[in-house]
């Protein structure tokens, strides 16, 4: 999981604390590779189940859309890219999204 030191107690915390959400650790090393696709355009609603913190570049969202789910990253430079994985059923994609925040897979 991603370190906040907004979340952490403590008295080193810097006034006003910034709210921060989940950070995604950086890629470990021999991690697996997600093959991130372009987005599909599919007409089904996307619902945003989490999302990792605004703060970072890349922001990633797990999305639920017609009883599955994928993951949608986001890369906001220049321009905007957006990459969305394959759809999965909830459990394997659930965890998917917890070794993409430990940094398992990239
Ligand atoms: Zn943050």
């Amino acid at each position: 999981m991603g370190d906040c030191a907004a979340k952490r107690p403590g008295a080193d915390i810097p006034l006003p604390p910034p709210y921060h959400g989940i950070h995604a650790s950086p890629p470990r090393d021999g991690h697996k590779k997600i093959s991130w696709m372009k987005p599909t355009n599919r007409s089904d609603r996307v619902r945003v189940r989490r999302h990792t913190c605004e703060c970072k570049a890349t922001i990633y969202e797990l999305c639920a859309a017609g009883g599955l789910l994928f993951i949608r990253r986001t890369t906001r430079g220049k321009k905007v890219e957006i990459r969305e994985t394959e759809r999965l059923v909830a459990t394997r994609m659930e965890e998917l999204w917890v070794r993409l925040l430990s940094g398992e897979v990239h």
